[in-house]
C-alpha cells in the first residue's frame, strides 16, 4: 500500500442516506492515519475500513457544521474507552467551545468512568485544541510527516480547505465551498483534489416548478459546487484527479460524472464509501 492516500469514510451531507456516512475522510501518512471531518457514522466506518478509532490522534475540521461533527461525540468518547491516549483536534474558531460543550454534556458520565472506573482522562479531558487564525496559513503538527496548510473558503461559516504536501505529493481536501480563488490556489497541480459536488442536477433539477427546491438551491449556490463546477476548479487548478463528494441523496452518479468530466481533462472519480484514492 502506498504512504500517502486518501481513504473516504462518508461522502454524505446533511440528509441521511443509507448508502452514503456523513462527510468524513482519513488521509494515511506513513501509516499515520489523520481524520479530515467527522459527520455521522464516522467510528463504525473507520471500523469498517480497518482503522482502529484508537490509532486516531489528529481530526482536522474544515468547518463546525452538523454534518461535519455529528460523529466527534462518538468518536472522542469512543476512541478514548478503546484506549486513545491522546488527540490534537484542529479547525476554525469556536472549535474549544464545542468540544467542552460536548465534555459538559457527557460530564456525569465520564465522571464515572474516570473516578469509579479509574481510566485515565489521558486522551480525553487533556486533549490539544488548534483554532486556526481566520485567514489560515500553515498548521504545525511535527508528529505528522507532510505540510499541512489551510485557506479560507467561502460557505455561510467560518471553512478552510486542506492542502497536504508530502515532498512532490499533495492532497487537497475543499471544505464546503462555492467556487473561489482560494480554493484554485489551495489545490494548484494537486495530485487528488477532494471536492464538494453537492449541487448535483439530478436533485436540483432546472425544470422543477417546485418554488421551495428553487430557494434552497439559489442559497446553495453561493455556498457548494456543482459536479460541473468541481469539473472547472480541478481544470483550472491543475490537479490530477478529483473526488466528488458530499452528495446528496438520489444524486445520478453517472450524470454527476459527466458533467465534471466536460470541464476536466484529468480523472473524475465519484466518491463512494470506503474507498481509497491512491495517487
Ligand atoms: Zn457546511
Ligand atoms: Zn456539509
Amino acid at each position: 500500500m502506498q504512504s500517502f492516500y486518501v481513504r473516504l469514510l462518508g461522502t454524505g451531507s446533511p440528509k441521511p442516506n443509507r448508502e452514503r456516512s456523513g462527510p468524513a475522510q482519513v488521509i494515511m501518512v506513513d501509516e499515520t492515519p489523520v481524520l479530515v471531518d467527522c459527520g455521522e457514522g464516522t467510528t463504525r466506518q473507520l471500523l469498517n475500513s480497518e482503522i482502529n478509532p484508537e490509532d486516531i490522534k489528529h481530526v482536522l475540521f474544515t468547518h463546525l457544521h452538523s454534518d461535519h461533527v455529528f460523529g466527534y461525540a462518538h468518536f472522542l468518547l469512543g476512541g478514548w474507552s478503546l484506549g486513545r491516549k491522546e488527540l490534537t483536534i484542529v479547525g476554525p474558531k469556536g472549535l474549544k467551545e464545542f468540544h467542552e460543550k460536548i465534555l459538559d454534556i457527557f460530564k456525569e458520565d465520564i465522571d464515572y468512568r474516570v473516578n469509579t472506573l479509574g481510566i485515565s482522562g489521558n486522551g480525553l479531558l487533556d486533549v490539544n485544541i488548534i483554532e486556526i487564525p481566520d485567514d489560515g496559513g500553515e498548521i504545525e503538527i511535527p508528529e505528522i510527516n507532510t505540510e499541512i496548510s489551510s485557506a479560507p473558503v467561502v460557505h455561510n461559516v467560518t471553512t478552510f480547505g486542506f492542502r497536504f504536501q508530502k515532498g512532490d505529493q499533495a492532497i487537497v481536501i475543499s471544505g464546503d465551498t462555492c467556487p473561489v480563488d482560494s480554493l484554485v490556489t489551495l489545490a494548484k497541480g494537486a495530485d487528488i483534489l477532494i471536492q464538494d459536488a453537492a449541487i448535483a442536477t439530478s436533485v436540483f433539477n432546472a425544470e422543477s416548478t417546485d418554488a421551495n427546491l428553487k430557494k434552497i438551491k439559489d442559497i446553495l449556490v453561493k455556498e457548494h459546487c456543482s459536479p460541473k463546477q468541481a469539473g472547472e476548479i480541478a481544470e483550472e487548478a491543475g490537479v490530477k484527479s478529483v473526488v466528488l463528494t458530499h452528495l446528496l441523496p438520489n444524486t445520478n452518479e453517472t450524470e454527476a460524472f459527466q458533467e465534471a468530466s466536460k470541464a476536466f481533462n484529468g480523472k473524475v472519480i465519484v466518491g463512494r464509501d470506503l474507498d481509497d484514492i491512491t495517487i
